[in-house]
């Protein structure tokens, strides 16, 4: 049987970088991607066999265990009426009524096939819609990869945005502008300056991009108030945190109505599938009703909504979210014990099935704060618990996440990892 070794040097050849998205590539804590080649509930199988304890999730989708019966049967009976037809399907009503269900704001939708053309999408709608070009987003915050999002802060205060990639032209990047998370009083002095130029404000209202950073009272809220003020469109970007934190997003837990809201990652249920949505005034701008275009030949994808269907219907059994949560709890704070009996200092948080973890003393708030982080603890910790089979995300940027099948036996099992691993590092 071939090594992971062996398989990322064969697919180097051919793959750019030997992978189709670049974190998967172990940059951040150095060594070989490990391949998989199957997966089971909270398990997942490395290519020569081994078992792993995953707390990836394949970034999110798989909340309801991988290979999933009810959502494997679902797309069984899809995939036999075939796969695709370009045209409407009922499927897709079906599943845009299930999501409007959980996320009322979203009086209308649509559906696309990833997180970033939601993103995308709902950016060039809330400028055909206010007629305006500038955007705000959130320094740590990722909203996938088109080319106005790709942007980081210029130096000084209230400059305009440069591209974060080469290719991003700089007359587009200066249209985005940062702020640093929770921090309103900034948000509140660009709004004084440049008020009545945004087009919109896009964040991830709990993050998950720079690791899992919780909003702070009043800061989602004061944002809502200044867009209603300034007629801005407030994007949340619910790509990870729909479906996640709790049924109804980020959204639903804090009961606050963004103007527009994306989705994906757990929509599809780990087939492709994003959608964004909102008031029902901005999404008739869209063509065919109105003049802002967008469009996709395999949108809406009858077998992805049947995956989606499934899943949706799974995560909203009565007692899923409590015993996920609960799961996901225990998991932190089994964490956080075996680092204090190991003498590391380490911040956790949880929410839902999503956790952060942090090799800081906390608290954590800000991209600063993520970044202040031990990061040759984290590595050490990671290739450790790498070898005591359990699959941490592969960069200390990154939230983690916990399924329903993940029961005590995996939590005792990943203590005793951590437990072995932490004494290393002391
Ligand atoms: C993953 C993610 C995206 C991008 O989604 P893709 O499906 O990878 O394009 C956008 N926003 C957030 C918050 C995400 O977590």
């Amino acid at each position: 049987m071939p090594t992971s070794q062996q398989l990322f040097e064969r697919a180097s050849l051919s793959i750019a970088g030997g992978v189709n998205s670049p974190v998967r590539a172990f940059r951040a804590v150095g060594g070989t991607p490990v391949f998989f080649s199957r997966a089971h509930g909270p398990f997942l199988y490395d290519a020569e066999g081994r078992e792993y304890i995953d707390y990836v999730g394949s970034w999110g989708p798989m909340i309801a265990g991988h290979a999933n019966p009810d959502v494997l049967d679902a797309v069984r009976a899809a995939i036999s009426h075939g796969l695709s037809f370009g045209a409407p399907t009922a499927i897709e009503t079906d599943m845009a009524e299930r999501v409007r269900e959980l996320f009322p704001s979203m009086e209308r939708l649509r559906f696309c096939s990833s997180g970033t053309e939601a993103t995308m999408s709902a950016i060039r709608l809330a400028r055909g819609f206010t007629g305006r070009d500038t955007i705000v987003k959130f320094e740590g915050c990722y909203h996938g990869h088109s080319d106005s999002l790709l942007v980081k802060a210029g130096s000084g205060a209230l400059t305009f945005g440069v591209p974060s990639s080469p290719g991003v032209p700089a007359d587009l990047a200066k249209h985005t502008l940062n702020l640093p998370f929770n921090d309103l009083q900034a948000a509140e002095q660009l709004f004084q300056t440049h008020g009545e130029q945004l087009a919109c404000v896009i964040i991830e209202p709990i993050t998950g991009n720079m690791n899992m950073v919780l909003p702070e009272p009043g800061f989602l809220e004061g944002l809502r108030a200044l867009c209603d003020r300034a007629g801005v469109v407030l994007i949340f970007d619910e790509v990870m945190t729909g479906f996640r934190v709790a049924p109804g997003g980020a959204q639903g837990l804090y009961g606050i109505q963004p103007d527009l809201t994306c989705l994906g990652k757990i929509i599809g249920g780990g087939m492709p599938v994003g959608a964004f949505g909102g008031r029902q005034a901005i999404m008739d701008q869209l063509a065919p009703l109105g003049p802002v275009y967008q469009a996709g030949t395999l949108s809406g994808n009858p077998v992805a909504m049947a995956a989606g269907i499934a899943t949706l219907t799974v995560l909203s059994r009565p007692g899923f979210f409590d015993q996920l949560s609960a799961t996901t709890t225990a998991f932190v704070e089994g964490i956080l014990e075996a680092a204090r009996d190991a003498g590391i200092p380490m911040a956790g948080v949880s929410q839902g099935g999503m956790f952060g973890l942090f090799f800081h003393p906390g608290p954590v708030r800000c991209l600063t704060d993520v970044m202040a982080a031990n990061e040759a603890h984290f590595k050490a910790f990671f290739h450790g618990m790498l070898a005591e089979g359990v699959y941490l995300a592969p960069s200390l940027y990154e939230a983690g996440f916990v399924s329903s099948t993940h029961g005590p036996a995996e939590l005792e099992r990943t203590f005793n990892a951590a437990r072995k691993v932490l004494a290393t590092l002391s």
